[in-house]
């Protein structure tokens, strides 16, 4: 499983930060940053996310 984050539709709300049970999302000047260690692939991100710059991707 992986996240992708589409910077170019993101807007740097950092909701999707505050919503991961997992602390999997860290806040950046760059935006979210993902961390595939902590994240269990539970999609509150990609659900929250109000640009839907967020997509799980299976691999
Ligand atoms: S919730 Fe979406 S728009 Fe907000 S910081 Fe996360 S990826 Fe960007
Ligand atoms: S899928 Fe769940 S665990 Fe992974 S980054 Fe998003 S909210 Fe966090």
């Amino acid at each position: 499983m992986r996240l992708e984050i589409d910077k170019k539709k993101c807007i740097k709300c950092f909701g999707c930060v505050s919503v991961c049970p997992n602390q999997a999302l860290e806040n950046t000047d760059d935006g979210p940053k993902w961390n595939k260690d902590k994240c269990t692939g539970c999609g509150a991100c990609v659900n929250f996310c109000p640009v839907k710059a967020l997509k799980l991707v299976n691999e």
